[in-house]
């Protein structure tokens, strides 16, 4: 049992750390971003390569800081009862374009009256972040994200479903999600599942998975109403 606290302790610590060096990233990248696009019109020379190359790593150190952007952004932490539905769409509004860049349709389906979820809309938005994300990079040929936004009269939670038709994963590798730096990307990071599981059990949720190799994966996201 020590040993299992001290490991949380040290995954706090990191996560703490990790999350304030993410946000002192953010302004240098978006200045070096600028600053090359200018240099990229202004030179003569073909220099495509260098410059296709030097994008891609920034899109990847920008993608890993959207991994922690929320938990990164240095705002006081606030629970109250809030609307998953509009929390979601707000999510959905902001991965829409690179969803269909890559001939991915988002569905979200809720029912017109919902009660309210007790969460901290930031990380929830951080949650749906990263699922949706995931969604989208385990569907490289395209195909449909189905959410579905419901009341669980008997537990009295709100349960958010997120399916893709990916790949699907394998059911002794189930155990492994949520674990840091757990990736089978060749440009993952393992993070983002790790940082959205410790987010829902700080908030007295759970999550389950749910997955079929060849066919696809559903998370389910189950939230309290009540607080405490
Ligand atoms: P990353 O996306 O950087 O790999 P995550 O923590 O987001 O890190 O996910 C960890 C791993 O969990 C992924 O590499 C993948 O193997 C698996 N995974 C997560 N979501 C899905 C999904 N929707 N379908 C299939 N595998 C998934
Ligand atoms: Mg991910």
């Amino acid at each position: 049992l020590q040993e299992k606290l001290r490991k949380s302790d040290t995954l706090n610590i990191v996560g703490e750390l990790a999350a304030g060096i993410a946000h002192e990233i953010r302004n240098p990248m978006t200045a070096l971003k600028g600053f090359i696009q200018l240099l990229q019109s202004s030179i003569e020379e073909d220099h495509t390569l260098y410059f296709n190359i030097i994008t891609s790593e920034l899109a990847r150190i920008e993608s890993i800081i959207t991994e922690f952007l929320v938990l990164a952004k240095p705002q006081a932490i606030q629970f109250q009862h809030q609307d998953i539905r509009k929390i979601m769409s707000d999510t959905i509004d902001l991965l829409n374009a690179q969803a269909l860049m890559h001939n991915i349709e988002i569905d979200c389906h809720y029912p017109y009256q919902l009660p309210n979820a007790f969460c901290e809309g930031n990380q929830m938005k951080q949650v749906f972040i990263n699922m949706i994300k995931n969604a989208i990079e385990v569907m490289p040929n395209g195909g449909k994200i189905e959410i579905t936004i419901r009341y669980d009269e008997r537990e009295q939670m709100i349960h958010t479903m997120i399916r893709d038709e990916g790949d699907g994963i394998p059911p002794d590798k189930i155990a492994k999600l949520g674990e840091p730096f757990y990736t089978t990307k060749e440009r993952g990071t393992g993070l983002g599942l790790m940082i959205s599981y410790k987010i829902i059990k700080e908030h007295r949720g759970r999550i389950n998975v749910e997955s079929e190799v060849g066919v696809g994966t559903t998370f389910h996201i189950y939230l309290p109403i009540q607080n405490g």
